[in-house]
């Protein structure tokens, strides 16, 4: 059922052994959302683990209780409540879901919400789960520590681009400053989430190789770069701003990633101006937002890429722009 900002911490108030989690392959938003709410459960003397279903990756390991994140291992009973947080459906959450059974809260920002859960609170006009985590401990009074608003803000500032694309709203700006006013520091964030391995530099030239540009519609232009099991041996994965050089390419409205993960499995990133790529990413089981969404495709690294770049440019062709679509971002 569908809850409201008072009906979670409601919720969250009752429960007394609390697992949080958020999506596989986590960013900003996911692990600033848990480790906030984790930082003000736990002080409030609950009983509380994080669990996610990969590592925390390096960029995210100036975070202040990042090493208690667990990965799932054996079942575990007695839960009361288990938080998912930034997932638009239970298979985001990757193992997690074999290990804990428990009623679940969602509390998510995604337009392709499956409204999976028992109760869920979803808000697809905002920016960042990190913003409905902020309003949530607020509605709770929670004290809030530097080190939970310094979660709460890289939340929010990765998920918008730090507060330049669409999704970015006067309401974003007015909790970000608030998270500055109480210890955020942005520029100590942004210097840890730009450092980069030497290896993830050099490695640029051949990414850059592979891009593609695809003309098909007066709406626009497609660009994909693409990263074989190949190019990907050459550094850890650390791809997370390669789908920015396609994007920011003059006359591109559709930017594509594929990456290879392995013989039959491709993860897609997509990323659009105006077209509502959530929409291209739900068809083939995916999700996210109307302007950046992604998806696994289990077939070979060329059939993916055909199927994809067919469907981009079917989308191109109708040039269904966001605002024609459901609103979002
Ligand atoms: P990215 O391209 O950065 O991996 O993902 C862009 C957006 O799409 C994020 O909001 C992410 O949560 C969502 N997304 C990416 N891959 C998937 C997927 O496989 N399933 C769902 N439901 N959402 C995804
Ligand atoms: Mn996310
Ligand atoms: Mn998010």
């Amino acid at each position: 059922m569908e809850v409201s900002i008072k009906h979670s911490a409601k919720l969250l108030s009752q429960a007394n052994h609390i697992v949080l989690t958020a999506h596989i392959h986590p960013d900003g938003d996911a692990l600033g959302s848990v480790l906030a709410l984790y930082a003000y459960l736990s002080a409030q003397g609950k009983n509380v683990k994080m669990l996610l279903d990969d590592e925390v990756p390096r960029a995210f390991r100036f975070l202040a209780d990042w090493k208690k994140i667990e990965q799932p291992q054996s079942v575990m009973t007695g839960i009361d409540l288990l938080v998912v947080l930034d997932s638009s459906d239970l298979e985001r959450i990757g193992k997690v879901k074999d290990v804990v059974t428990a009623p679940i809260l969602n509390i998510d920002h995604h337009i392709s919400n499956l409204k999976f859960a028992e109760y869920w609170y979803i808000d697809s006009q905002v920016a960042a789960t990190g913003e409905l985590i902020f309003k949530l401990l607020k509605e709770m009074n929670a004290a809030i520590t530097s080190s939970m608003a310094t979660a709460l803000f890289m939340a929010i500032a990765t998920d918008c681009g730090f507060f330049r694309y669409a999704n970015t709203s006067a309401e974003t700006l007015k909790l970000a400053s608030e998270l500055v006013a109480l210890g955020a520091e942005p520029h100590t964030i942004s210097e840890h989430l730009d450092v980069k391995p030497l290896s993830v530099i050099k490695v640029l030239p051949k990414v850059l190789e592979t891009l593609e540009i695809i003309e098909c519609s007066q709406n626009g232009k497609i660009a994909a770069l693409t990263l074989s099991q190949e190019i990907l041996a050459d550094f850890k994965d650390d791809t997370e701003g390669f789908i920015n050089y396609p994007r920011n390419i003059e006359g591109v409205e559709i930017a594509i990633m594929f990456k290879e993960a392995d013989t039959h499995s491709v993860r897609v990133s997509l990323r659009s101006k105006m077209v509502d790529v959530s929409q291209l990413a739900l068809a083939f089981g995916g999700g996210g937002h109307a302007r950046a969404a992604g998806c696994t495709v289990t077939e070979t690294l060329g059939r993916a890429k055909t199927l994809i770049i067919d469907a981009a440019k079917q989308l191109l062709v109708k040039g269904l722009g966001v605002n024609d679509a459901k609103r979002d971002n």
